[in-house]
């Protein structure tokens, strides 16, 4: 094969290397704010419970005051049923005491309902916040393990960048020329094989001479279509079979 030629298929896999590597980066951003938006949720769900618990708080402390304030009245009306003077007024005092009784006991109802929602909300918190503790250790664990992938990543691509630098020089300077403008205009892919009469990335089918000069190697043909550069990988001869 022509020394060229080789050089670029190694040079093609090196750049392919680091392109995919440039892309494993550039998403990362992408996925660390979907765990914060994770951890973001976690976070909302639990002091969406707290605010139900200071709300439930507050309920009850106004219906305790409304008890307290009916209580007051109802020893007020005790006091006067003493000192009424006619049965009217008896009967009349006696009616408003019977209303603020049943009033004491709804309230009472009421606290009962609201300190059996209390309990709820608590073993809700409790499995919020137990959730949120979870979630942000694999959180946690896998921002560690972006973290490393993007660390191994630059490696990667220092070393790519290195050798591309020596496989590069040995590659005479006309043939790198094409080479980056088909790349530049290809996404980075400059090469293709020819397989069958066919180019393997257009799928568009050459004529049988360029087919026949591609198969040889030993020179650089452009596909007519897609203008890379094409190279032929020969077939595996099988191995002679062993006789015994
Ligand atoms: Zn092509």
């Amino acid at each position: 094969m022509l020394p060229d030629l080789e050089h670029l298929i190694h040079l093609q896999e090196l750049d392919s290397a680091a392109d995919r590597a440039r892309r494993r980066i550039a998403d990362i951003p992408a996925v660390q704010q979907s765990l914060e938006a994770r951890s973001a949720a976690r976070a909302a769900a639990v002091q969406a419970v707290k605010d139900r618990i200071a709300a439930t708080t507050a309920s009850r402390r106004d219906v305790e005051k409304e008890v307290a304030a009916v209580q007051t009245r109802l020893s007020k009306y005790k006091e006067q049923l003493m000192s009424v003077k006619t049965n009217k007024e008896f009967t009349a005092m006696q009616h408003e005491i019977a209303t603020a009784e049943g009033l004491v006991r709804s309230y009472d109802d009421r606290l009962l309902e609201l300190m059996e929602a209390a309990d709820q909300e608590a073993a809700e918190l409790k499995a919020a916040e137990a959730a949120m503790k979870s979630e942000q250790a694999d959180i946690a664990r896998d921002e560690k393990a972006l973290e490393a992938e993007r660390e191994t990543r630059e490696g990667e691509l220092q070393r790519l960048a290195s050798e591309r630098e020596a496989v590069a020089s040995s590659i005479s300077r006309d043939v790198m020329a094409i080479y980056i403008r088909v790349a530049h205009g290809r996404r980075g892919l400059a090469l293709a094989e020819a397989r069958g009469g066919l180019c393997v990335v257009c799928h568009v089918r050459m004529r049988p001479q360029v087919f026949n000069q591609v198969r040889r190697n030993d020179g650089i043909n452009q596909c007519e279509s897609c203008t890379r550069i094409l190279y032929y990988v020969p077939p595996v001869t099988p191995a002679p079979a062993i006789e015994n």
